[in-house]
């Protein structure tokens, strides 16, 4: 048996300073760890060959399948607000595209599978740790709904990279609907490149907005599609207590697909001002700071997409400031609406709003579980009696208040207290890939070869809003000795 990959490559058809043509670089001795079965599935890869010695070998970068054509992808970015002109794929190679089963196209991508010329300093390799957290939280967003790319597998390559320690050394399967970025125009305008700019937003638009083709003005109507997808993501990232932790501009994708788990993580108690990664001093990249920080890169993006929109510079700026404009009420309607559903309100009346921030104050002066309580408060929509939301406030008068509220508000509704119950725990997850599990289940993989808890993790993970009685204990907050503060880079 071989393995097919049925690669339609367009990116690798555009002009040759838009990447790198570079193979992957062989390993020792690749072994599989995960194969994600029904995402290989989806892609028209057949799951068994996958399973194979020479799969592995495929999935490790040790060998390139007929019809790849690999590339590393060429952009710059904005990290920290500090701007790189040349970043670039420096550990990761893309070895073509294949239209899935929607009949949507996906880039199959090797990240840690070798050095390319971006490398710059770095061995072009990555660790087992990050690739299985970026594994986990990848498929944890995908089943909580959330746009993001995916992880098709996990490999070992039997080789150590060099970090503090020696590590072993992994490789991901990534798939995304483009691996695109906001950095990726930036390489070009910071080289004047309009030309180019054209070529990227024209395959951009044909790939990710083809409903924009037909536009009286594509390139504005392509900004204002980027601008809505990133406020619609970013607004259901704090839905769910998400932290990006580096949104970078070229951590930023021009589909709206999350990408790039590095010190990422989900906040156990709610509080906004939350960071997780170790280099993010200033709280830049902070929970409540990530609406800003989106338009801060779309902005960024707008800039590089002015040569498009108009000759007379002033004009341009007065267009993109416009379009950008757009950005605060996508986000608060999206963020504002899916609160009312996680509250469990089916209507809109004046003073939600005030009911919800309420409860949001309330949760971040008595560190309450962001997660547990939203999943609690269904089950005191169900059940009156219930109280474990209650139990997540250290001071619970501050939750009766609060509550006696919501009822008043919920009881102006026709809706049963069962139809309230289930609405609720279809919006609000009992299961998240919380930081400290994360780190045990590496830990296992890292230092025992163990990945029993990894499968189980994943097993739980891709089935957030069911109850899953047997395993209970995932939905658990850390305790006080469990929690992790931080989460370092993962390179
Ligand atoms: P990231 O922090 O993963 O978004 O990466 C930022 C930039 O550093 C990208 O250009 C990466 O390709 C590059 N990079 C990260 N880790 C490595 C590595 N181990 N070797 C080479 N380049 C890397
Ligand atoms: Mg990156």
């Amino acid at each position: 048996m071989t393995v097919h990959f049925p690669f339609q490559n367009s990116y690798s058809a555009l002009p040759d300073s838009f990447f790198a043509r570079v193979a992957p670089t062989p390993v020792a001795a690749p072994r599989l760890i995960k194969l994600n079965r029904p995402l290989a599935v989806q892609l028209g890869l057949d799951p068994d060959v996958l399973e194979t010695p020479e799969g592995a070998e495929i999935l490790a970068g040790k060998t390139v399948p007929a019809g790849a054509d690999p590339i590393a992808m060429a952009y710059a970015g904005h990290q920290f607000g500090q701007f790189v002109p040349q970043l670039g794929d420096g550990r990761a190679v893309l070895l073509g595209e294949v239209i899935d089963k929607d009949g949507i196209r996906r880039d199959i991508q090797l990240k840690g599978s070798g050095p390319t010329p971006f490398s710059r300093r770095g061995d072009g390799r990555a660790a087992l740790g990050p690739v299985l957290r970026e594994y986990i939280v990848s498929e944890a967003m995908f089943a909580l709904g959330i746009p993001t790319t995916r992880s098709l597998a996990a490999v070992v390559t039997g080789e150590h990279v060099i970090r503090e320690t020696a590590l072993p050394g992994a490789v991901l399967t990534r798939v995304a609907s483009s691996h695109i970025r906001v950095g990726t125009f930036q390489f070009f305008a910071v080289r004047r490149d309009t030309d180019a700019i054209r070529r990227l937003a024209d395959h951009v638009i044909a790939r990710h907005y083809p409903e924009l083709l037909g536009a009286e003005r594509p390139y504005h109507a392509l900004l204002g599609g980027v601008v809505a997808r990133q406020a619609d993501l970013v607004a259901r990232w704090l839905l769910v207590g998400f932290i990006h932790g580096v949104m970078n501009t070229d951590n930023s994708s021009i589909s709206g697909e999350t990408i790039d788990y590095g010190p990422c993580a989900f906040m156990d108690a709610y509080n906004p001002s939350q960071v997780f990664s170790s280099i993010d001093e200033m709280g830049r990249y902070a929970y409540a700071n990530q609406p800003r920080i989106a338009l801060w890169n779309l902005t960024r993006l707008a800039e590089c997409l002015l040569p498009l929109f108009s000759e007379d510079q002033e004009k341009a700026v007065a267009k993109a400031q416009d379009i950008l404009g757009a950005f605060s009420d996508t986000f608060s309607d999206g963020y504002q609406a899916g609160l009312r559903k996680k509250i469990g309100l089916f209507t809109e009346r004046d003073g939600d709003n005030a009911l919800i921030q309420d409860l949001l104050d309330a949760m971040a002066k008595n560190q309450a579980d962001f997660t547990l309580t939203f999943r609690k408060l269904g089950d005191a929509a169900g059940d009156p009696a219930a109280d474990d939301a209650r139990a997540q406030f250290m001071d619970p008068a501050a939750f009766d208040e609060w509550a006696r509220r919501w009822h008043e508000r919920t009881a102006l509704e026709p809706q049963t207290a069962a139809e309230r119950q289930a609405a609720m725990h279809a919006v609000n997850p009992m299961f998240i890939p919380r930081n400290h599990r994360v780190e045990a289940v590496i830990q296992a993989a890292v230092n025992d070869d163990d990945y029993t808890p990894f499968e189980e993790f994943v097993k739980v993970l891709a089935k957030p809003f069911e109850g899953q009685p047997d395993y209970a204990a995932y939905a658990d907050p850390p305790l006080p000795e469990q929690r992790v503060l931080q989460t370092f880079c993962g390179t």
